[in-house]
């Protein structure tokens, strides 16, 4: 497929406004695919990557801008770029404002004519530049994102921006590209007129009724092909390759999709909830020690293992003593789910903020083992010996765990309690030895990746925080000069992950909790996120989560949110959350 056909049909996707007519016209595009389908479905929520796969193009928006200066011609700058960007918003329409080609005399096209660019030769470069390391990276990416700028229509380079920076902007979620899954492989058109897309996605905000007016012949696809299509995204988390087998295998070959050793899903989710609740939900509560650590998802093939993050990122090499204690104990492959403590000399737990001090870590990890003892505390087991385990019953999942395990420290302890003062009792004993708190989970719950659902319920006594994007700042003034000061924070409008232009609302400035050396490494991690510059303040697109402890959350008219938060102080980078994951303000609203 012609790239220019991808970004006509992606153009035509932005302007529908009903979720049903987009969810169709995605369908649609999927059915004209062919060979590209796995990549169209990628490309249509901005990622080159599937979901699982945390491999970066490690390309920021300074880059971006070069290339897209350097490809417009001899008179455009960056500073040009950026200029027309705080004019414009974003950055797709900064592109298509642009005549590319001028530059093909430069080497690459010698013909004269556009070079037409295909799904593939893009996913291609993409891709190319993701594994450009060592000396003069910086300059091979710019390289290659040029040549990709220059072969560019203004419709091309506008969603190939966009790409690159990993969003669409199209009104595409989650929700609607399973929907049209399922809608162009699976089903006939003939269900009801109920929109799932629309009440999942959210990422449009205009009603399923608007389009029903006009369309009224589209339909959303029925529950049952939709649900394979869920289950089979929830067990690989790669919407291309699930595309590609329902349309090759239909709903069998869905449902043959099992865990992959080696390739994550996404972490079950708890909500708080007390002891009464969960006993009288479920008649009796299997209790557990709420670990204060960092989420590790375990794969061990049999020979290797590979860690990943709560967002699925691969922290194999920054803890390299849970691979040898997986390594020396697992006798079988295993897919196990738990936690990353930080201990001291004792073995008691340390607070979490240490553990994050090694998950980050790529290159002195060595002098960090010294410094951080970290252990892992395994709570469930997914997959064993080639069995997938996830719709095994958790305390069956649980004596999984402990016929792997069973004997060493690694193993959570799970008491199943029928009454409130068990629990209590449990509890105590959590949090005499210094854990944040317990858990307390449906002991006949199948395990629900990705999902916060009521099988899972958390209970810490803690004072609150709340995991806020970074999506401002001040630069810092006198000897503070060079680094970022104050931070301006927002909390999510969503409640959806599937949000890709996720909207925000701010409620405050950071400034306090930060010594001057902190400042200076806050500055360099969020400098390659700066969007543009106007005097002391920055926009900073939303890539860094603070945790941000409170006095309380006023009412105020001082920001758009009609929140405030009353004296912010900063407390950690949340380094294992996204955008995605950080607090709604519906949550806000509900703490207030
Ligand atoms: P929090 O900041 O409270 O950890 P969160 O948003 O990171 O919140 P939640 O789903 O709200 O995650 O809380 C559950 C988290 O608690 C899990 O993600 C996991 O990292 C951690 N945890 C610690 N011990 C356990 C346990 N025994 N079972 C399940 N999760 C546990």
């Amino acid at each position: 497929m012609q790239f220019a056909a991808f970004a006509a049909r992606a153009a035509e996707m932005e302007a529908e406004p009903g979720d049903l007519a987009t969810m169709d016209l995605v369908a649609t595009l999927l059915e004209d695919a062919d060979a590209e389908l796995p990549i169209v479905v990628r490309f249509l929520q901005g990622r080159v990557y599937p979901a699982w796969d945390s491999t970066t193009l490690d390309v920021g928006p300074a880059l971006l801008h070069e290339a897209i200066a350097r490809a417009a011609g001899q008179n455009v700058d960056a500073d040009d770029v950026e200029a027309t960007l705080a004019e414009v918003g974003e950055i797709g329409a900064v592109a298509a404002t642009y005549d590319f080609g001028g530059q093909r005399g430069l080497g690459a096209f010698a013909s004269g004519e556009r070079d037409a660019l295909t799904v593939s030769a893009v996913d291609d470069r993409l891709r190319e530049i993701a594994t450009i390391t060592g000396d003069g990276s910086e300059r091979r990416r710019l390289d290659t994102l040029f040549g990709l700028f220059n072969r560019s229509s203004a419709d091309e380079a506008k969603f190939l921006a966009r790409l690159v920076l990993g969003e669409m902007r199209i009104g595409v979620g989650a929700g609607t590209v399973r929907d049209a899954i399922a809608r162009a492989f699976l089903d006939d058109g003939s269900g009801d007129v109920e929109s799932t897309a629309a009440e999942t996605d959210g990422d449009r905000g205009e009603s399923a009724e608007h389009d029903e007016a006009e369309t009224p012949a589209v339909t959303a696809p029925a529950d049952a092909t939709v649900a394979a299509v869920e289950r089979a995204l929830q067990v690989s988390n790669d919407y291309g390759m699930v595309a590609g087998v329902a349309r090759d295998e239909g709903r069998a070959g869905l449902e043959a999709i099992g865990l992959e050793v080696g390739r994550p899903v996404q972490a079950m989710l708890a909500q708080t909830g007390t002891a009464t609740e969960a006993i009288d939900a479920w008649g009796a509560a299997a209790v557990e020690t709420k670990f204060d650590g960092a989420r590790v998802q375990v794969h061990y093939d049999g020979a290797s293992t590979a860690l990943f993050s709560r967002n699925m990122d691969d922290v194999t090499e920054p803890l390299p003593e849970v691979v040898e204690f997986v390594e020396r104990e697992l006798d079988r492959p295993a897919v196990l789910d738990g936690e990353v403590v930080a201990v001291d000399e004792s073995g008691a737990p340390l607070p979490f903020q240490e553990v994050l001090r090694r998950f980050r870590r790529k290159y002195d990890v060595e002098q960090m083992r010294d410094e951080v003892r970290v252990e892992l505390r395994a709570f469930d087991c997914l997959h064993a010996d080639g069995e997938d385990l996830l719709d095994a019953p958790l305390t069956a999942r649980h004596d999984r765990l402990e016929s792997l395990l069973g004997g060493t420290d690694a193993v959570s302890k799970l008491i199943v309690a029928d009454d409130p003062e068990t629990v209590a009792t449990v509890e105590e004993a959590a949090l005499e030895a210094g854990h944040e708190g317990i858990m307390l989970k449906d002991p006949t719950s199948t395990y629900d990746p990705g999902k916060r659902g009521q099988n899972w319920l958390k209970r810490k006594p803690d004072v609150e925080t709340l995991d806020l994007v970074v999506t401002g700042a001040e630069w810092g003034e006198g000897r503070r000069a060079n680094c970022l000061g104050t931070f301006l924070v927002s909390a999510r409008v969503d409640d959806s992950t599937a949000a890709e232009a996720g909207a925000y609302a701010t409620l405050g400035k950071v400034a306090t909790g930060i010594t001057d050396e902190r400042l200076e490494s806050l500055t360099e991690r969020l400098r390659p996120h700066i969007d543009h510059e106007d005097g002391q303040t920055v926009s900073i697109e939303p890539a860094v989560v603070f945790e941000v402890g409170y006095e309380e959350i006023q009412q105020s008219p001082t920001y758009q949110s009609g929140y405030a938060l009353r004296f912010p102080r900063f407390v950690e980078v949340r380094e294992d959350k996204r955008p995605a994951d950080a607090d709604t303000i519906e949550r806000v609203e509900r703490l207030q």
